[in-house]
C-alpha cells in the first residue's frame, strides 16, 4: 500500500542545482490522499486550544485553509511584501544570499489569540521563525507550528525552541 510519503514527488535540482524540491502537487492531486494529509495534520493539535490559523504563502495556504475550514477557525494569510492591501507589519529573515520579508495585516491578531502556524514544508525554519515574530508582535501566542514535511537534515527545529512543532513526513537527505 502507498503511504502519504509516496505521493511527494522529489524534483532534483529545482529551483537550483543541489536542491531536491519536495513537490506536493502529486499529493494534493489525489483527493483522498489530500484529505488524509489534512486529517493527519489536524490530529497533531487540539482544536479547542487554537483561536486562529496562520498560513504561509503560497503552499501553506492549501493546508492552513483546509484546517481552518475543518475546525471553523479564522484563517490569516502571511504574504510576501506588497501583496496585502491594508496596513501591515513585516519581519525580515535571512536567506542563503540576502534577506526576504513576510507580512501580515496589523488587525489580524488580537492580544492573547492562540495561533497555529501552518506551512507545507520546513527547511531551515527561517520563514516560520519570522512568522512567530509577526504573531508575537501583535500580542498573539504561538500555540503550535505544523508542517506536512520536515527536512530534518537542515535542523530547522533549532530555531523554534520552546514552540510545539509537529510534522507529518520527514526527509533526512535531499
Ligand atoms: P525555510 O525558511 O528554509 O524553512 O524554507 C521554507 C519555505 O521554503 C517553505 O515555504 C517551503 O515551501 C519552501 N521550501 C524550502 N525548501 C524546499 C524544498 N526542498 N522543497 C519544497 N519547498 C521548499
Amino acid at each position: 500500500m502507498k503511504t502519504l510519503k509516496d505521493y511527494i514527488r522529489n524534483v532534483p535540482d529545482f529551483p537550483k542545482p543541489g536542491i531536491g524540491f519536495k513537490d506536493i502537487t502529486t499529493l494534493i492531486g489525489h483527493g483522498e490522499v489530500f484529505h488524509q494529509a489534512v486529517d493527519a495534520l489536524a490530529a497533531q493539535f487540539e482544536a479547542d486550544k487554537i483561536d486562529k490559523i496562520v498560513g504561509i504563502e503560497a503552499r501553506g495556504f492549501i493546508f492552513a485553509a483546509a484546517l481552518a475550514y475543518k475546525w471553523k477557525k479564522s484563517f490569516i494569510p502571511v504574504r510576501k511584501p506588497g501583496k496585502l492591501p491594508a496596513k501591515t507589519i513585516s519581519e525580515e529573515y535571512d536567506l542563503e544570499y540576502g534577506t526576504d520579508k513576510v507580512e501580515m495585516h496589523q488587525d489580524a491578531i488580537q492580544t492573547g489569540d492562540r495561533i497555529l502556524i501552518i506551512d507545507d514544508l520546513m527547511a531551515t525554519g527561517g520563514t516560520v521563525q519570522a512568522c512567530t515574530r509577526l504573531v508575537e508582535k501583535l500580542g498573539g501566542v504561538v500555540a503550535g507550528i505544523g508542517f506536512l514535511i520536515e527536512l530534518t537534515f537542515l535542523n530547522g527545529r533549532s530555531r523554534l525552541t520552546g514552540y510545539p512543532v509537529s510534522s507529518i513526513l520527514s526527509f533526512d537527505s535531499e
